[in-house]
C-alpha cells in the first residue's frame, strides 16, 4: 500500500504558502499508475492554487515495485540516507523482511538518480555494469573536454528508442552515447566473475562504487 503526507510549499512565482501531497511510500502492486509517475518525475509536480504555476518540489520516499521484488529508497538528504543504511542492518527492522526475501534494494540521492536506476532494471541491465560504462564513457569525454567541471552522466532510455548515457553539465543536456550492446556483454566478461548477485550488493551502485570497483 502507498502511503502519503502533506508538505508545505512556498510557491517560488508568488510566494503563496499552501500544502502539497507528497508521497511517503509509493507500492506499484496497489497504485500502477505511480510506476509512470515516477519515471515522469510527475510525482514531484505541484500546481500552485493562488497563481497555477507549476513547480518542482523535492521530498525522499521509499519505492516499492513488488512484481520484480525492487526496492529503492529516494533520500535527498543526508540523515534520511544514514537512517536507511542503519535500518537495512538493523535486526528486528520492518526493512530485514525485504533483505531475507531477496529484494534488489538501492539507495539514491538525487532524482535523476532515481530515475535512472529504475530505467536500468526496466532494460533489464545491471546496474554495477551501466557504473563501470559510465566511467568508461566519462574518461573518454574528459580528454576531450578538460574545462568542464564535474560533467554528470545518466543512464537514458526513451520509449522505442536504444538506450544511451547523456552527459549533463550544469543539469543541462550535453551530448549522449547510445549503449554498445558488445561492450557491455565485455564488462560483463571481464567483471562478472568479481561481481556478487546483484540483490546482494551495497545499496549504494553509484559513479563513486564503479571508481572504487575499478581500483
Ligand atoms: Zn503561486
Amino acid at each position: 500500500m502507498s502511503m502519503k503526507t502533506t508538505i508545505s510549499v512556498t510557491c517560488p512565482y508568488c510566494q503563496t504558502v499552501s500544502e502539497a501531497e507528497a508521497w511517503q511510500s509509493i507500492d506499484t502492486s496497489t497504485d500502477p499508475s505511480l510506476k509512470e509517475a515516477v519515471r515522469q518525475k510527475a510525482v514531484f509536480r505541484f500546481c500552485c492554487p493562488s497563481c497555477l504555476e507549476e513547480t518542482l518540489v523535492d521530498y525522499g520516499f521509499l519505492y516499492h515495485q513488488p512484481e520484480d521484488k525492487w526496492l529503492i529508497e529516494y533520500a535527498p538528504e543526508d540523515s534520511a540516507a544514514q537512517d536507511f543504511l542503519n535500518e537495512l542492518s538493523e535486526e528486528g527492522d520492518p526493512l530485514q523482511q525485504f533483505v531475507q526475501d531477496g529484494y534488489l534494494i538501492r539507495l539514491v540521492r538525487t532524482q535523476n538518480e532515481l530515475v535512472e536506476k529504475l530505467l536500468i532494471f526496466d532494460a533489464g541491465l545491471d546496474d554495477r555494469l551501466i557504473e563501470i560504462y559510465k566511467v568508461l564513457v566519462l574518461l573518454r569525454y574528459q580528454e576531450t573536454h578538460k574545462d568542464i567541471e564535474a560533467p554528470a552522466l545518466y543512464f537514458y532510455a526513451a520509449p522505442d528508442k536504444k538506450p544511451e548515457i547523456q552527459v549533463l553539465v550544469n543539469d543541462a543536456y550535453d551530448c549522449s552515447t547510445t549503449i554498445n550492446p558488445e561492450l557491455y556483454q565485455d564488462l560483463q566478461n571481464r567483471f562478472g566473475d568479481r561481481l556478487t548477485p546483484i540483490n546482494e550488493d551495497t545499496p549504494l551502485i553509484n559513479e563513486q562504487w564503479a571508481f572504487s570497483f575499478l581500483s
